[in-house]
């Protein structure tokens, strides 16, 4: 428990600092909106973003601008609320600073909700080739790979490698691995189908690999096995119970087996951003630090740790997901929970985590939903999973947008954002040329790597 309520608020307010405008920091700068505490919110973006919709992006349903917003823009009402553009790299608990890009900035109570990014377990080397869906510089990178894929195949004369190039996988059976799966074959299969002249997108072949017994492992069993289904009907092919054994620019090896593919994407693992290192305390195997029943740090004055970065536990013990709706409500209790004990000196209640549910679309007029004893699919889950997505986004004009976006896409089976930026796209198309030249000897090689 965070010991001292900080300095009182006769000569200047208590300075509250936020790192990271994620779901946590925003709820949380959001309900300490209009109140007499001085509030910092630092981010290294100036924009909020909308992570559960990143895959639309990767998949040219959406462009970036729909599913971002200015964080001054959103706070912008709150006068006791300052923005700051910057990157945290250290704290000084014992002087009660933070540095930004080298800049100390002090604080009376701070508080680190700065996320999480991927983890590739152990092998670093695999993120170049199988970008995972975090930022929207990597929803805008895997979208010219798959849309350069398709070009590339349309240019090639070699079978084998128009196969390889028509071959698209998705590493991790989770909400996000069957969604990203999902609108790729939707891509191919719907968006694409009638575009290209020497290949058929119609045929790409998409893979789903999970190094778990079953996908969607939160959810249960029938609704599982209900997305299988709906999943192969879309046209992919899920391999479950077949961990990933390597990656590298030719394809993937899974199984013993050497699966040529140009496109990868890692939906598989994170680990929480490094502020436990900046804290100097322990944290578990996946980078969180473990917080109190008030989610402060303990053993640390007035320090406390939100959303995805945070080791919170229920009420049994077990530990709280990294979900946006968990980060949220630990936004809103701390803005309330820091009142009562600056303001008010109070000590606040116990977080407790309500759950609105697990949520997974498919693809169109398919999606799954589990909440308590409520299980729903097909096109009535898609639905709620449609209106709750809309009326999550930040903004009133992002909510239009997407939602117009979403009915023109539903109508026409088109998707609005097919656009590879210049750059990556000669990134992409010398990558992959060079890459051909690399070789069937590459190949080889590890085919040869995976039979021994
Ligand atoms: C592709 C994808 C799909 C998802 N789908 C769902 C879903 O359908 N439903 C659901 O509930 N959850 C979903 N999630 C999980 C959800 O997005 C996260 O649980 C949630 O974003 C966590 O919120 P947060 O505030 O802890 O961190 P984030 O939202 O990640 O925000 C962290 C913020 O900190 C900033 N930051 C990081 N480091 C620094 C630094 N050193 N200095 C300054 N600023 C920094 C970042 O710029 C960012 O703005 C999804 C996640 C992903 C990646």
């Amino acid at each position: 428990m965070a010991g001292s309520t900080g300095p009182s608020l006769g000569e200047r307010p208590h300075h509250v600092v936020v790192v990271g405008a994620g779901f946590a920091g925003l709820s949380l700068a959001q309900g300490l909106g209009g109140t007499p505490l001085r509030i910092t919110l630092v981010d290294r973006r100036n924009y909020h973003l909308f992570q559960p919709l990143l895959y639309q992006v990767a998949t040219a349903v959406l462009s970036q601008g729909e599913i971002a917003e200015p964080i001054r823009r959103i706070l912008r009402r709150h006068k006791n609320v300052s923005v700051l553009l910057g990157e945290v790299d250290g704290i000084d608990t014992g002087r009660q600073e933070i540095s930004i890009d080298g800049e100390r900035l002090a604080y009376d109570t701070l508080v680190l909700a700065t996320g999480a990014t991927h983890s590739y377990f152990g092998h670093p080397e695999w993120e170049r080739f199988a970008p995972g869906l975090k930022t929207l510089d990597d929803a805008r990178r895997i979208r010219a790979k798959v849309l350069m894929a398709f070009e590339l195949a349309e240019l090639e004369e070699d079978p084998a490698e128009r196969e390889r190039l028509l071959t698209f996988t998705v590493i991790g059976g989770g909400p996000t691995g069957v969604e990203m799966a999902g609108a790729i074959a939707g891509l191919a299969k719907q968006a694409l189908a009638r575009d290209f002249r020497n290949i058929d997108p119609t045929k790409a072949r998409i893979l789903l690999v999970e190094a778990a017994p079953r996908i969607l492992g939160p959810f249960p069993e029938d609704l599982a096995t209900y997305a299988v289904r709906a999943l192969e009907r879309l046209g992919v092919t899920i391999l479950t119970d077949r961990p990933v054994e390597n990656i590298d620019e030719r394809g993937i090896v899974v199984g013993g087996e050497f699966v040529p593919t140009a496109t990868v994407v890692w939906a598989a693992g994170v680990t929480a951003s490094p502020a436990g290192k900046w804290l100097d305390v322990g944290t578990d195997k996946a980078g969180r630090v473990e917080v109190g029943p008030d989610l402060s740090v303990p053993g640390l004055e007035n320090v406390y740790v939100l959303g995805d970065l945070a080791l919170a536990r229920d009420e049994n013990g077990k530990p709280l997901p990294g979900l946006a709706q968990v980060a949220h409500q630990q936004g809103d209790y701390l803005a309330k929970a820091l009142q009562a004990r600056i303001l008010r000196g109070e000590t606040p209640k116990p977080f407790r985590f309500r759950s609105r549910g697990n949520l997974a679309v498919i693809g169109r007029n398919e999606a799954v939903v589990h909440w308590d004893t409520v299980k729903l699919k097909g096109f009535s889950a898609w639905l709620v999973w449609g209106i709750a997505h809309v009326y999550l986004l930040v903004g009133f004009q992002n909510r239009l947008l997407v939602s117009l976006r979403w009915l023109w896409s539903y109508i026409t089976h088109q998707f609005g954002s097919r656009i590879i930026d210049e750059d990556l796209s000669r990134r992409h198309s010398h990558e992959a040329r060079t890459e051909v030249f690399i070789d069937a000897a590459h190949g080889e090689e590890l085919r040869d790597r995976a039979r021994s």
